[in-house]
């Protein structure tokens, strides 16, 4: 079994540590371990909650310049640039797709390459675009490696961000693309078949699931069904907050 220095270089947290200042709980576990690089060489360790509990205070330009500074997961290593979302921060739909691509990652910007071109068609044919009433980010901020799918313990490092996101915006409704967001946003391991055409909730927002845009691209015939599913989440959006389940 790797050691616990073995775990931390591996996630390329050496050299040096120190500990935040007392009344953080101490991280005692590699999977625990959240690290912030503050100068060279120099890193501080962060315990999940107190770095989820700081990042829920951010503001847009804060939250952006923390995700720039991220290093809670091994992607930083290998990232260009992060790419926190783009759009409106007024929106009244929120997209939430996998992880940048290489073309985001270079650009910093999320949907840019081919799949981003089919999802500017889908917002195109309901009226909508990227810039007015749509905010677009994704579950990891930093690309992963060869667009492999992101590890779970990546997308639970970045799910503060995302949560962040979503607090700000207090979007009217998700559209949770493909199953990396649909599993993190919905606690599931469900497929996209049977998640779609569903009204599902995100705490108070409803949220509809459909196939990512990147799956369609290899899937012709599911483009039919992505846009019934954009027709049902205009539907889901114009018929207000979902009912509030019934206490037991
Ligand atoms: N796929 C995603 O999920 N996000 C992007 O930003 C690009 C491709």
């Amino acid at each position: 079994m790797a050691t616990r220095d073995e775990i931390l270089r591996e996630l390329g947290l050496a050299p040096a540590w120190r500990r935040r200042a007392s009344g953080t709980a101490g991280a005692t576990d590699a999977a625990d371990v959240v690290a912030r690089s503050v100068a060279p060489g120099i890193v501080t360790v962060e315990d999940p909650s107190a770095r989820r509990a700081r990042i829920a205070t951010l503001d847009w330009d804060a939250l952006d310049a923390d995700i720039a500074a991220c290093t809670a997961c091994p992607l930083c290593r290998s990232r260009k640039r992060t790419v926190p979302g783009v759009g409106d921060r007024a929106a009244e739909w929120l997209f939430v797709g996998e992880g940048p691509g290489a073309e985001e990652d270079v650009k910093g910007e999320p949907f840019v390459g081919q799949a981003g071109k089919l999802l500017d068609s889908m917002l195109a044919a309901i009226g909508m675009s990227r810039g007015d009433r749509v905010y677009i980010a994704n579950v990891v901020k930093c690309r992963p490696p060869n667009n492999r799918t992101p590890e779970p313990g990546e997308a639970e490092a970045c799910r503060p961000y995302l949560e962040r996101q979503i607090a700000l915006l207090k979007p009217g409704l998700i559209v949770a693309l493909g199953k990396s967001a649909a599993s993190l946003l919905l606690k599931t391991d469900a497929s996209i078949a049977s998640l779609r055409g569903r009204r599902h909730r995100y705490g108070d927002t409803p949220l509809v699931v459909t196939y990512h845009p990147a799956y369609l691209l290899r899937s012709l015939p599911e483009k039919a069904k992505a846009w019934e599913d954009l027709l049902f989440a205009r539907r889901t959006a114009s018929s207000g907050p979902p009912p509030t389940p019934p206490v037991a």
